[in-house]
């Protein structure tokens, strides 16, 4: 497992080398990676699996809806992140939750495709048809108990919009809701890190709005996102947004939202987000650019043929840029006014592409953990907790044998995709490195 080895004073050096590479080093570097789970899906205990795996393949956050019960269950995905660390052997998990991911949570200024579910009421369907749309749903999200009795479970619904296109009869539709930040509880501020907000070319007075709601989740946030499609008029607008939440007081992405909840679609879905990418980095705007929005397996790849990828080891780059370096006094932040603009991209976010990755295996990970669960099921509430001692009935445990359980195959699978960015954050055994 490999830890950076930084230079310069004793803090910067027990920072790197002890504990693993903050998120915000890891924007500094170019290695960011984030887990998109989804802005409206809001199945918890898939939720709660995918922030588990992610974690521990060493993603710098994970991205949720602004819905207090899913934070909690991702929250819950991260302390079993730790409790398994301990367990594949890592130290450092021992220490405070140092290394975590940060938990981001999504929010709207006005209607999104990210932000809708899929309707319709299956009593209308014609008995003959053969529901494409329950064959094209990649969360299962529409199901039917019998013929005419059938409909979207809306938890499990994303809005990826496959269903609606599929239908023949144009019998499904797109219902939209806005994420209020009012509705999250309060109590469950300090809870989240980050806040990406979700906006389009043209939209400014809707946005000033958002921003001016979102005054009391200042104090509790590392980091502000922002997510835009490409547009003419995309630059000019970015800029104007920037003037609306300057001056600010951390560090700010730039979400290049190439092609929607596409990124399990194909190789193809991964050129618009990268597009984008390169007209932001182009423009000089301040701030991180990291794309998102149709990006798979084959984005770095990509990324590097382009030379948008910094390819400075990330102990080198932290060597010639040391007012960047994080401290552990100043909670994982360096001054972001140090954000210089840059030509390569800060880190890459994975969302259905990611997802699909490890969704098979979930179901055979949570049975394969539940004899150390103290009660009720990683499957059924996000209030399993870890048992304090080992089952005396229980089978060898799943990472005692990581070669041979779903649990090992999903870290692997979660790993190799993190991994083609980033190798330094991990808590994997060597071999999974
Ligand atoms: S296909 Fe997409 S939009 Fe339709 S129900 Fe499934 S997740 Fe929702
Ligand atoms: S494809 Fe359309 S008509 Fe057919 S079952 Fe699905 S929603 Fe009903």
């Amino acid at each position: 497992m490999d830890t950076e080895t930084a230079p310069g004073t004793a803090a910067r050096s027990c920072a790197v080398e002890n504990l693993l590479p903050s998120p915000y080093q890891s924007l500094q570097v170019g290695n960011w990676v984030k887990l998109i789970c989804g802005a409206s899906y809001q199945d918890m205990p898939t939720v709660r699996r995918l922030a588990m795996l992610y974690a521990l393949a060493g993603v710098d956050c994970i991205d949720v809806a602004a819905d207090g019960a899913v934070v909690a269950a991702a929250r819950q995905g991260l302390e079993d992140a730790v409790w398994l660390a301990k367990r594949l052997g890592d130290r450092r998990s021992a220490s405070a939750n140092y290394g975590l991911p940060w938990l981001m949570v999504s929010l709207n200024d006005s209607e999104d495709p990210h932000f809708r579910k899929a309707y319709f009421d299956g009593a209308h369907c014609p008995p003959d048809c053969d529901r494409p749309c329950e064959t094209i749903c990649p969360t299962a999200a529409i199901q039917f108990q019998a013929a005419s009795c059938g409909g979207v479970k809306p938890e499990l619904c994303y809005g990826c919009g496959r269903c609606i296109v599929i239908c023949p009869l144009d019998a499904i539709e797109a219902q939209s809701h806005q994420a209020r930040p009012e509705a999250f509880p309060e109590e469950q501020l300090s809870q989240i890190d980050a806040v990406e907000i979700h906006t389009q070319t043209g939209h400014q007075a809707q946005f000033e709005q958002l921003w001016q709601r979102l005054q009391p989740w200042r104090p509790h946030l590392k980091l502000i996102s922002i997510s835009c499609p490409d547009h003419a008029q995309v630059v000019p607008y970015l800029q104007t947004l920037h003037s609306i939440m300057a001056p600010l007081e951390v560090p700010l992405i730039w979400q290049t939202d190439g092609r929607p909840m596409s990124g399990d679609l194909g190789k193809g879905t991964t050129h618009a987000a990268i597009r984008l990418a390169q007209k932001i980095l182009q423009a000089g705007l301040p701030g991180y650019v990291q794309p998102a929005g149709g990006t798979n397996g084959y984005t770095v790849s990509k990324l590097l043929d382009l030379g948008l990828i910094n390819n400075a080891p990330s102990a080198s780059y932290l060597n010639s840029h040391p007012s960047g370096l994080a401290s552990p006094q100043s909670g994982g932040m360096a001054n972001h006014d140090s954000v210089l603009v840059r030509n390569t991209i800060s880190g890459i976010a994975y969302g259905s592409y990611g997802r699909s990755q490890v969704q098979p295996l979930l179901d055979t990970i949570d049975h394969e953990l539940q004899p150390w669960l103290d009660n009720a099921s990683l499957n059924q509430s996000s209030s399993g907790q870890w048992g304090s001692s080992e089952p005396d009935t229980a089978p060898a445990a799943p990472w005692q044998r990581l070669d041979h359980s779903a649990l090992g195959q999903g870290l692997a699978l979660a790993q190799q995709l993190v991994g083609q960015l980033k190798m330094d954050r991990h808590f994997l055994p060597a071999r999974y490195g």
